[in-house]
Protein backbone atom coordinates (compact mmCIF):
# COMPACT_ATOMS: atom_id res chain seq x y z
CA UNK A 1 0.00 0.00 0.00
CA UNK A 2 1.02 3.47 -1.15
CA UNK A 3 1.50 4.84 2.57
CA UNK A 4 2.16 8.50 0.68
CA UNK A 5 -1.75 8.58 -0.24
CA UNK A 6 -2.76 8.03 3.60
CA UNK A 7 -0.84 10.89 4.92
CA UNK A 8 -2.17 12.89 2.06
CA UNK A 9 -5.93 13.55 4.02
CA UNK A 10 -5.66 16.48 6.15
CA UNK A 11 -8.63 15.63 7.82
CA UNK A 12 -10.83 18.52 6.62
CA UNK A 13 -13.60 16.16 6.21
CA UNK A 14 -15.38 17.47 3.31
CA UNK A 15 -15.75 13.92 2.16
CA UNK A 16 -18.10 13.16 4.99
CA UNK A 17 -21.26 14.61 3.68
CA UNK A 18 -20.98 12.53 0.93
CA UNK A 19 -20.07 9.03 2.49
CA UNK A 20 -23.03 6.83 2.33
CA UNK A 21 -22.26 4.69 5.15
CA UNK A 22 -21.13 8.16 7.63
CA UNK A 23 -24.97 9.76 6.81
CA UNK A 24 -26.37 6.53 8.04
CA UNK A 25 -24.45 6.41 11.05
CA UNK A 26 -22.55 9.55 11.83
CA UNK A 27 -19.96 7.73 12.72
CA UNK A 28 -16.51 8.69 12.70
CA UNK A 29 -15.23 5.28 12.08
CA UNK A 30 -17.80 4.98 9.24
CA UNK A 31 -16.53 7.75 7.50
CA UNK A 32 -14.12 8.49 4.50
CA UNK A 33 -11.88 10.41 6.86
CA UNK A 34 -11.94 7.95 9.70
CA UNK A 35 -11.57 4.62 7.49
CA UNK A 36 -8.09 6.51 6.39
CA UNK A 37 -7.35 7.29 9.85
CA UNK A 38 -7.63 3.50 11.19
CA UNK A 39 -5.49 2.25 7.69
CA UNK A 40 -2.79 4.78 9.02
CA UNK A 41 -2.54 3.84 12.53
CA UNK A 42 -2.69 -0.41 11.60
CA UNK A 43 0.57 0.55 9.34
CA UNK A 44 1.89 2.87 11.95
CA UNK A 45 1.49 -0.15 13.87
CA UNK A 46 -0.32 2.05 16.86
CA UNK A 47 -3.64 -0.53 16.48
CA UNK A 48 -4.02 -3.87 16.47
CA UNK A 49 -6.64 -5.99 14.41
CA UNK A 50 -9.88 -6.75 16.32
CA UNK A 51 -13.40 -7.32 15.58
CA UNK A 52 -14.34 -3.99 15.45
CA UNK A 53 -11.53 -2.74 13.03
CA UNK A 54 -12.19 -5.03 10.65
CA UNK A 55 -16.05 -4.47 10.91
CA UNK A 56 -15.59 -0.57 9.98
CA UNK A 57 -13.24 -1.41 7.93
CA UNK A 58 -15.70 -3.88 5.76
CA UNK A 59 -18.32 -1.66 5.86
CA UNK A 60 -16.82 0.82 3.02
CA UNK A 61 -18.94 0.10 -0.20
CA UNK A 62 -16.33 1.37 -2.48
CA UNK A 63 -18.46 3.60 -3.96
CA UNK A 64 -15.52 6.29 -4.38
CA UNK A 65 -18.31 9.56 -4.08
CA UNK A 66 -15.01 10.50 -1.25
CA UNK A 67 -12.79 10.78 -4.34
CA UNK A 68 -14.98 13.02 -5.95
CA UNK A 69 -15.39 15.32 -3.24
CA UNK A 70 -11.73 15.27 -1.66
CA UNK A 71 -9.84 18.13 -2.25
CA UNK A 72 -6.43 16.48 -1.95
CA UNK A 73 -7.17 13.68 -4.24
CA UNK A 74 -7.49 11.26 -1.41
CA UNK A 75 -9.04 8.26 -2.83
CA UNK A 76 -10.69 6.35 0.74
CA UNK A 77 -12.74 3.89 -1.08
CA UNK A 78 -9.26 2.69 -2.97
CA UNK A 79 -7.63 2.46 0.22
CA UNK A 80 -9.46 0.51 2.24
CA UNK A 81 -10.17 -1.89 -0.86
CA UNK A 82 -6.50 -2.35 -1.42
CA UNK A 83 -5.90 -2.73 2.08
CA UNK A 84 -8.88 -5.36 2.58
CA UNK A 85 -7.40 -6.86 -1.07
CA UNK A 86 -3.63 -7.22 0.75
CA UNK A 87 -5.45 -8.32 3.96
CA UNK A 88 -7.40 -10.97 2.37
CA UNK A 89 -4.74 -12.56 0.14
CA UNK A 90 -3.33 -13.70 3.28
CA UNK A 91 -6.57 -15.10 4.64
CA UNK A 92 -8.45 -16.22 1.20
CA UNK A 93 -11.97 -15.76 0.32
CA UNK A 94 -15.53 -17.29 1.73
CA UNK A 95 -16.99 -20.06 -0.23
CA UNK A 96 -19.75 -17.22 -1.44
CA UNK A 97 -17.32 -14.69 -2.45
CA UNK A 98 -14.62 -18.07 -4.32
CA UNK A 99 -18.02 -18.89 -5.93
CA UNK A 100 -19.31 -15.96 -7.23
CA UNK A 101 -16.08 -13.54 -7.80
CA UNK A 102 -13.82 -16.17 -9.22
CA UNK A 103 -15.32 -19.09 -9.91
CA UNK A 104 -18.80 -18.20 -11.56
CA UNK A 105 -19.14 -14.32 -13.20
CA UNK A 106 -15.73 -14.22 -14.78
CA UNK A 107 -16.61 -17.02 -16.73
CA UNK A 108 -19.43 -15.92 -19.38
CA UNK A 109 -19.97 -19.84 -20.69
CA UNK A 110 -20.39 -20.52 -16.81
CA UNK A 111 -22.22 -17.79 -16.54
CA UNK A 112 -24.81 -18.57 -19.04
CA UNK A 113 -25.19 -22.23 -18.42
CA UNK A 114 -25.83 -21.42 -14.76
CA UNK A 115 -28.64 -19.16 -15.86
CA UNK A 116 -30.47 -22.09 -17.62
CA UNK A 117 -32.02 -23.80 -14.27
CA UNK A 118 -33.04 -20.20 -13.14
CA UNK A 119 -34.65 -20.25 -16.41
CA UNK A 120 -36.70 -23.20 -16.09
CA UNK A 121 -37.58 -22.46 -12.37
CA UNK A 122 -39.12 -19.04 -13.72
CA UNK A 123 -40.74 -20.68 -16.79
CA UNK A 124 -42.35 -23.40 -15.05
CA UNK A 125 -43.96 -21.14 -12.19
CA UNK A 126 -41.99 -22.63 -9.83
CA UNK A 127 -40.42 -19.22 -8.57
CA UNK A 128 -44.52 -18.19 -7.47
CA UNK A 129 -44.45 -21.18 -5.60
CA UNK A 130 -41.49 -21.00 -3.58
CA UNK A 131 -42.14 -17.23 -2.95
CA UNK A 132 -45.42 -17.58 -2.50
CA UNK A 133 -45.06 -20.36 0.22
CA UNK A 134 -41.88 -18.32 1.26
CA UNK A 135 -39.70 -21.47 1.25
CA UNK A 136 -36.88 -19.19 0.34
CA UNK A 137 -36.72 -18.83 4.24
CA UNK A 138 -35.21 -22.46 4.26
CA UNK A 139 -32.41 -21.40 2.33
CA UNK A 140 -29.39 -19.62 3.21
CA UNK A 141 -30.08 -15.95 3.51
CA UNK A 142 -27.60 -15.17 1.24
CA UNK A 143 -29.41 -17.36 -1.40
CA UNK A 144 -32.45 -16.25 -0.86
CA UNK A 145 -31.39 -12.15 -1.28
CA UNK A 146 -29.83 -13.53 -4.52
CA UNK A 147 -33.18 -14.71 -5.60
CA UNK A 148 -35.04 -11.86 -4.67
CA UNK A 149 -32.47 -9.87 -7.18
CA UNK A 150 -33.11 -12.05 -9.88
CA UNK A 151 -35.35 -10.42 -13.10
CA UNK A 152 -37.37 -12.47 -15.44
CA UNK A 153 -34.35 -13.80 -17.44
CA UNK A 154 -34.59 -13.32 -21.52
CA UNK A 155 -35.21 -16.66 -23.19
CA UNK A 156 -31.37 -16.80 -24.57
CA UNK A 157 -28.43 -14.80 -24.11
CA UNK A 158 -27.78 -11.86 -26.41
CA UNK A 159 -24.18 -13.17 -26.62
CA UNK A 160 -25.66 -16.47 -28.65
CA UNK A 161 -28.28 -14.69 -30.26
CA UNK A 162 -26.51 -11.24 -31.75
CA UNK A 163 -25.11 -11.38 -35.10
CA UNK A 164 -20.72 -10.62 -34.68
CA UNK A 165 -21.74 -7.97 -37.17
CA UNK A 166 -24.14 -5.63 -36.94
CA UNK A 167 -23.80 -3.21 -40.49
CA UNK A 168 -24.55 0.27 -40.03
CA UNK A 169 -28.70 1.82 -40.96
CA UNK A 170 -27.23 4.38 -43.82
CA UNK A 171 -23.47 5.50 -44.73
CA UNK A 172 -21.16 4.03 -42.63
CA UNK A 173 -19.40 6.70 -40.03
CA UNK A 174 -16.96 4.37 -38.51
CA UNK A 175 -16.63 0.99 -36.51
CA UNK A 176 -17.26 0.11 -33.46
CA UNK A 177 -16.57 -2.68 -30.72
CA UNK A 178 -19.57 -3.53 -28.33
CA UNK A 179 -18.58 -4.77 -24.96
CA UNK A 180 -21.29 -6.92 -24.05
CA UNK A 181 -20.62 -6.66 -20.00
CA UNK A 182 -21.43 -10.41 -19.01
CA UNK A 183 -24.42 -9.96 -16.41
CA UNK A 184 -25.51 -6.60 -18.44
CA UNK A 185 -25.79 -8.69 -21.15
CA UNK A 186 -27.52 -11.45 -19.51
CA UNK A 187 -30.25 -10.19 -17.47
CA UNK A 188 -30.48 -7.07 -19.48
CA UNK A 189 -30.49 -8.07 -23.00
CA UNK A 190 -33.10 -5.95 -24.20
CA UNK A 191 -30.87 -2.99 -23.05
CA UNK A 192 -28.11 -3.96 -24.34
CA UNK A 193 -29.59 -4.87 -27.95
CA UNK A 194 -31.12 -1.18 -27.81
CA UNK A 195 -27.24 -0.05 -27.41
CA UNK A 196 -26.58 -2.11 -30.84
CA UNK A 197 -29.38 -0.64 -32.52
CA UNK A 198 -28.82 2.62 -31.72
CA UNK A 199 -25.60 2.50 -32.45
CA UNK A 200 -26.44 1.21 -35.86
CA UNK A 201 -29.06 3.69 -36.59
CA UNK A 202 -26.03 6.52 -36.22
CA UNK A 203 -24.11 5.13 -39.06
CA UNK A 204 -21.73 2.73 -36.88
CA UNK A 205 -20.93 -0.76 -38.06
CA UNK A 206 -20.64 -2.81 -34.38
CA UNK A 207 -18.71 -5.38 -33.92
CA UNK A 208 -19.07 -7.77 -31.04
CA UNK A 209 -16.89 -10.26 -30.61
CA UNK A 210 -18.06 -13.64 -29.60
CA UNK A 211 -14.98 -14.76 -27.70
CA UNK A 212 -14.65 -11.70 -25.27
CA UNK A 213 -14.77 -12.51 -21.63
CA UNK A 214 -15.33 -10.51 -18.21
CA UNK A 215 -13.83 -7.12 -17.78
CA UNK A 216 -12.04 -8.58 -15.03
CA UNK A 217 -13.89 -6.31 -12.12
CA UNK A 218 -15.50 -9.33 -10.21
CA UNK A 219 -11.78 -10.79 -10.41
CA UNK A 220 -10.86 -7.24 -8.53
CA UNK A 221 -13.77 -7.67 -6.23
CA UNK A 222 -12.15 -11.05 -5.39
CA UNK A 223 -8.86 -9.61 -5.18
CA UNK A 224 -7.31 -12.08 -8.27
CA UNK A 225 -4.97 -9.85 -9.98
CA UNK A 226 -3.58 -12.00 -12.11
CA UNK A 227 -6.99 -13.18 -12.55
CA UNK A 228 -7.56 -9.50 -13.67
CA UNK A 229 -4.39 -9.06 -15.66
CA UNK A 230 -5.43 -12.29 -17.53
CA UNK A 231 -8.59 -10.56 -18.65
CA UNK A 232 -7.36 -7.37 -19.55
CA UNK A 233 -4.33 -9.20 -21.97
CA UNK A 234 -7.41 -11.53 -23.32
CA UNK A 235 -9.59 -8.65 -24.17
CA UNK A 236 -6.83 -6.35 -25.71
CA UNK A 237 -5.64 -8.50 -27.81
CA UNK A 238 -9.48 -9.30 -29.11
CA UNK A 239 -10.58 -6.33 -29.52
CA UNK A 240 -6.93 -5.26 -31.06
CA UNK A 241 -7.36 -7.53 -33.86
CA UNK A 242 -10.19 -6.07 -35.00
CA UNK A 243 -9.88 -2.01 -36.85
CA UNK A 244 -11.82 -0.15 -34.47
CA UNK A 245 -12.38 3.56 -33.56
CA UNK A 246 -13.73 2.90 -30.28
CA UNK A 247 -14.91 0.01 -27.89
CA UNK A 248 -18.46 1.20 -26.33
CA UNK A 249 -20.23 -0.48 -23.62
CA UNK A 250 -24.18 0.31 -21.83
CA UNK A 251 -22.49 -0.89 -18.24
CA UNK A 252 -21.07 0.85 -15.91
CA UNK A 253 -18.86 -1.26 -13.90
CA UNK A 254 -17.40 -2.67 -17.09
CA UNK A 255 -16.32 0.70 -18.66
CA UNK A 256 -14.74 1.88 -15.37
CA UNK A 257 -12.51 -1.34 -15.59
CA UNK A 258 -11.57 -1.39 -19.28
CA UNK A 259 -10.29 2.16 -18.82
CA UNK A 260 -7.91 0.86 -15.95
CA UNK A 261 -6.43 -1.60 -18.37
CA UNK A 262 -3.61 0.65 -19.24
CA UNK A 263 -3.01 0.50 -15.38
CA UNK A 264 -3.46 -2.76 -14.93
CA UNK A 265 -1.16 -3.92 -17.47
CA UNK A 266 1.18 -1.07 -17.10
CA UNK A 267 4.17 -0.87 -19.83
CA UNK A 268 2.19 -3.15 -21.75
CA UNK A 269 1.30 -0.06 -24.72
CA UNK A 270 -1.46 -2.37 -26.24
CA UNK A 271 -3.38 -2.40 -22.90
CA UNK A 272 -3.20 1.61 -23.10
CA UNK A 273 -3.96 1.90 -26.65
CA UNK A 274 -7.16 -0.15 -26.02
CA UNK A 275 -8.31 1.77 -22.83
CA UNK A 276 -7.68 5.48 -24.70
CA UNK A 277 -10.82 3.83 -27.04
CA UNK A 278 -13.01 2.50 -24.54
CA UNK A 279 -16.38 5.05 -24.46
CA UNK A 280 -19.89 4.98 -22.20
CA UNK A 281 -22.69 4.55 -24.43
CA UNK A 282 -23.41 7.97 -23.28
CA UNK A 283 -20.61 9.60 -24.52
CA UNK A 284 -20.38 8.41 -27.86
CA UNK A 285 -24.15 9.10 -27.74
CA UNK A 286 -23.83 12.60 -26.62
CA UNK A 287 -21.21 13.35 -29.52
CA UNK A 288 -23.97 12.57 -32.29
CA UNK A 289 -26.17 14.63 -29.91
CA UNK A 290 -27.55 16.85 -33.33
CA UNK A 291 -28.44 13.09 -35.60
CA UNK A 292 -30.01 11.49 -33.01
CA UNK A 293 -32.51 14.33 -32.20
CA UNK A 294 -33.46 14.24 -35.33
CA UNK A 295 -34.67 10.88 -34.88
CA UNK A 296 -36.55 11.16 -31.28
CA UNK A 297 -39.97 11.20 -30.85
CA UNK A 298 -42.17 12.83 -28.27
CA UNK A 299 -42.49 10.55 -24.67
CA UNK A 300 -44.60 12.76 -22.08
CA UNK A 301 -43.17 10.84 -18.87
CA UNK A 302 -41.72 12.18 -16.04
CA UNK A 303 -38.14 11.20 -15.66
CA UNK A 304 -35.41 10.68 -13.04
CA UNK A 305 -31.77 9.62 -12.89
CA UNK A 306 -29.79 7.83 -11.05
CA UNK A 307 -26.13 7.68 -11.43
CA UNK A 308 -24.24 4.51 -11.27
CA UNK A 309 -20.90 4.78 -8.84
CA UNK A 310 -18.95 3.56 -11.62
CA UNK A 311 -20.13 5.81 -14.21
CA UNK A 312 -20.19 9.13 -11.69
CA UNK A 313 -17.42 8.45 -9.50
CA UNK A 314 -15.34 6.64 -11.58
CA UNK A 315 -15.71 7.42 -15.26
CA UNK A 316 -16.92 11.26 -14.41
CA UNK A 317 -19.61 10.97 -16.24
CA UNK A 318 -22.59 13.52 -15.27
CA UNK A 319 -24.16 15.79 -17.83
CA UNK A 320 -23.60 12.97 -21.10
CA UNK A 321 -26.56 11.24 -19.96
CA UNK A 322 -28.70 14.06 -18.24
CA UNK A 323 -28.65 15.58 -21.74
CA UNK A 324 -29.47 13.26 -24.24
CA UNK A 325 -32.68 12.83 -21.37
CA UNK A 326 -33.38 15.80 -21.88
CA UNK A 327 -33.06 16.12 -25.72
CA UNK A 328 -36.51 13.89 -25.51
CA UNK A 329 -39.17 16.09 -26.54
CA UNK A 330 -42.08 15.81 -24.05
CA UNK A 331 -40.14 14.38 -21.52
CA UNK A 332 -40.17 16.21 -17.48
CA UNK A 333 -36.88 15.14 -16.48
CA UNK A 334 -36.89 15.79 -12.49
CA UNK A 335 -33.21 15.51 -11.36
CA UNK A 336 -32.95 13.11 -8.42
CA UNK A 337 -31.86 14.46 -4.90
CA UNK A 338 -28.29 13.12 -3.66
CA UNK A 339 -28.58 11.41 -7.36
CA UNK A 340 -24.58 10.27 -7.27
CA UNK A 341 -24.96 8.89 -3.67
CA UNK A 342 -24.81 4.82 -3.88
CA UNK A 343 -28.05 2.33 -3.92
CA UNK A 344 -26.32 -0.10 -2.31
CA UNK A 345 -25.47 -2.76 -4.74
CA UNK A 346 -21.58 -2.17 -4.87
CA UNK A 347 -20.56 -5.36 -6.03
CA UNK A 348 -21.88 -8.20 -3.81
CA UNK A 349 -22.35 -5.51 -0.81
CA UNK A 350 -26.14 -5.99 -1.18
CA UNK A 351 -25.45 -10.24 -0.26
CA UNK A 352 -22.93 -9.34 2.54
CA UNK A 353 -23.89 -6.29 4.12
CA UNK A 354 -27.23 -6.34 3.58
CA UNK A 355 -28.19 -4.38 6.65
CA UNK A 356 -26.05 -1.02 6.03
CA UNK A 357 -27.24 -2.13 2.00
CA UNK A 358 -30.69 -1.91 2.75
CA UNK A 359 -30.62 1.35 4.92
CA UNK A 360 -28.68 2.85 1.86
CA UNK A 361 -31.42 2.05 -0.46
CA UNK A 362 -34.28 2.62 1.75
CA UNK A 363 -32.79 6.48 1.30
CA UNK A 364 -32.38 6.05 -1.93
CA UNK A 365 -36.26 4.59 -2.90
CA UNK A 366 -37.23 7.75 -0.51
CA UNK A 367 -35.58 10.63 -3.19
CA UNK A 368 -37.33 8.79 -5.89
CA UNK A 369 -40.34 9.05 -4.75
CA UNK A 370 -39.67 12.34 -4.07
CA UNK A 371 -39.54 13.25 -7.59
CA UNK A 372 -42.73 11.98 -8.94
CA UNK A 373 -41.30 10.25 -11.48
CA UNK A 374 -42.64 7.71 -13.74
CA UNK A 375 -39.08 6.21 -15.05
CA UNK A 376 -35.75 5.75 -13.00
CA UNK A 377 -33.12 5.35 -15.61
CA UNK A 378 -29.73 4.03 -15.03
CA UNK A 379 -26.97 2.26 -16.85
CA UNK A 380 -25.20 -0.44 -14.60
CA UNK A 381 -26.38 -4.17 -13.75
CA UNK A 382 -26.39 -3.62 -9.76
CA UNK A 383 -28.03 -0.62 -10.06
CA UNK A 384 -30.73 -2.08 -12.35
CA UNK A 385 -30.78 -4.93 -9.86
CA UNK A 386 -31.32 -3.42 -6.92
CA UNK A 387 -33.97 -1.05 -7.79
CA UNK A 388 -35.89 -2.47 -9.88
CA UNK A 389 -36.02 -4.88 -6.72
CA UNK A 390 -36.59 -2.01 -4.68
CA UNK A 391 -39.21 0.25 -6.80
CA UNK A 392 -41.19 -3.30 -7.00
CA UNK A 393 -42.25 -3.75 -3.60
CA UNK A 394 -42.10 0.43 -2.43
CA UNK A 395 -43.84 2.05 -5.77
CA UNK A 396 -44.40 -0.67 -8.37
CA UNK A 397 -46.00 2.30 -10.47
CA UNK A 398 -42.12 3.34 -11.53
CA UNK A 399 -40.20 1.64 -13.85
CA UNK A 400 -36.29 1.04 -14.21
CA UNK A 401 -34.66 1.08 -17.16
CA UNK A 402 -31.33 1.35 -18.90
CA UNK A 403 -31.04 4.94 -20.77
CA UNK A 404 -30.82 3.26 -24.02
CA UNK A 405 -34.12 1.73 -23.66
CA UNK A 406 -35.23 5.26 -22.72
CA UNK A 407 -33.86 6.72 -26.09
CA UNK A 408 -35.04 3.37 -28.03
CA UNK A 409 -38.65 4.25 -26.70
CA UNK A 410 -38.21 8.09 -28.15
CA UNK A 411 -36.82 6.62 -31.86
CA UNK A 412 -40.02 4.23 -31.87
CA UNK A 413 -42.33 7.22 -30.82
S1 LIG B 1 -10.17 12.16 2.64
FE1 LIG B 1 -9.98 14.14 1.58
S2 LIG B 1 -11.94 15.21 1.96
FE2 LIG B 1 -11.80 13.51 3.41
S3 LIG B 1 -10.91 14.41 5.27
FE3 LIG B 1 -9.19 13.57 4.07
S4 LIG B 1 -8.49 15.27 2.79
FE4 LIG B 1 -10.52 15.87 3.56
S1 LIG C 1 -15.98 4.61 -0.83
FE1 LIG C 1 -18.08 5.26 -0.33
S2 LIG C 1 -18.58 4.17 1.58
FE2 LIG C 1 -16.34 4.02 1.32
S3 LIG C 1 -15.51 5.74 2.48
FE3 LIG C 1 -15.78 6.48 0.38
S4 LIG C 1 -17.81 7.43 0.30
FE4 LIG C 1 -17.71 6.15 2.19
Amino acid sequence: MDYVKLINCMRCGMCLPHCPTYKETFLETASPRGRVALVRKFQEGELVESEKFLEYVSLCLDCQACASACPCGVNAGELVAEFRCEKKQGEGLSIMEELILRKLVPHPDRLEAATAPMRLYQRTGMQKVVRSLGLLKMFPAALGRMEGLLPTLPDAPLRQTLEEVTPALGPEKGTVGFFLGCVMSLLFSEASLATVQLLSALGYRVITPKAQKCCGAPNMLGHDKEGVQQAARFNTDLFQSYQLDFVVTDCGGCGAELKKYGHHLEGEQAATAFSTKVRDISEILATEAAALKERLKPLPLRVTYHDPCHIAHCQGIRSQPRALIGMIPGIDFRELGEADACCGSAGTYNIEKPEMSDRVLSRKVQNIQKTGAGYLVTSNPGCLLQLKKALSEATPQVKVIHLTELLQMSMAG
